[in-house]
């Protein structure tokens, strides 16, 4: 059960004059995926950062599961950034890039071993645990990355254009590959995307951004371009 609530939330960076965020409302429910779509510039990443404890907001609290994570150390708030393929750690093992987090963390081998090996189960990956990166297709790599956020088990996952880089015949099955993770595994899931399309098929809701404002949340059926 993960929720996270945005109450009056904004940000402005030090020595610019107008807000990157101005104050907004948001309830994510649990399980929600819930992209934020809007140009760049418009305040996607600067909004999760906050929620990832990078940015301190000006304005406003940031709720999880009812706790008031505003000010809280990034380790201390259960929210997790999924990385993108190209930083899985080329020598490593797969199954030492998904245990790495968890050693960092302090986790007893046994549960890392065990908690591995179920995501890598549940995922299909139970084949190449002992495989490098450098052996396995891209989408394979991107599976593994996902992998990587899902076994620290967070109560919130966060993406920041995760696709952006990656070739575009590579893109479509990534996005697939991510909606069907994060529904598999239920997580409530925040989604920065300049890309419409993208955020049709991923998101259960749609918040659009303009300029740092909220001006918007659709459900995906019924969103047209706001912005
Ligand atoms: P994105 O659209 O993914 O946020 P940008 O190209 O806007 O990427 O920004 C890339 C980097 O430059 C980010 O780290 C961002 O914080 C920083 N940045 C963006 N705009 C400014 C600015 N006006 N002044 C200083 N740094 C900025
Ligand atoms: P997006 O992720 O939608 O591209 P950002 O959150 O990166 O948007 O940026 C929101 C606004 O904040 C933009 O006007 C951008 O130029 C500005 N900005 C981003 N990072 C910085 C920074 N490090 N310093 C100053 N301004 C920034």
């Amino acid at each position: 059960m993960s929720t996270v609530s945005l109450n009056g939330l904004s940000h402005a960076y030090e020595n610019t004059v107008s807000p990157s965020v101005h104050p907004f409302n948001l309830f994510i429910d649990d399980g929600e995926f819930l992209v934020l779509y809007g140009p760049s510039g418009s305040g996607k990443s600067t909004i999760l950062r906050m929620l990832h404890g990078l940015e301190a907001p000006k304005t406003g609290s940031i709720l999880i599961d009812g706790l008031d994570v505003t000010h809280a150390a990034v380790n201390d708030r259960d929210v997790t950034l999924a990385l993108e393929s190209y930083a899985l750690y080329p020598h490593m093992s797969v199954r030492d890039n998904l245990g790495f987090a968890l050693r960092i963390d302090g986790l007893p081998a046994e549960e890392i071993a065990a908690r591995v090996e179920s995501v890598a189960e549940k995922i299909g990956l139970s084949a190449i645990l002992d495989a490098v990166p450098g052996d396995l297709s891209p989408l394979q790599r991107q599976t593994i990355a996902l992998a990587r956020a899902i076994v620290r088990q967070p109560k919130v996952l966060i993406m920041d254009e995760p696709i952006v880089n990656l070739v575009p015949e590579h893109q479509a099955d990534t996005v697939r590959l991510i909606k069907d993770l994060q529904q598999d595994f239920g997580l409530t899931t925040l989604y920065a995307t300049a890309n419409l399309a993208d955020a049709k098929v991923l998101a259960d809701r749609i918040a659009f951004l303009d300029h740092g404002r909220l001006i918007g949340v659709e459900e995906p059926e019924v969103a047209e371009a706001l912005v």
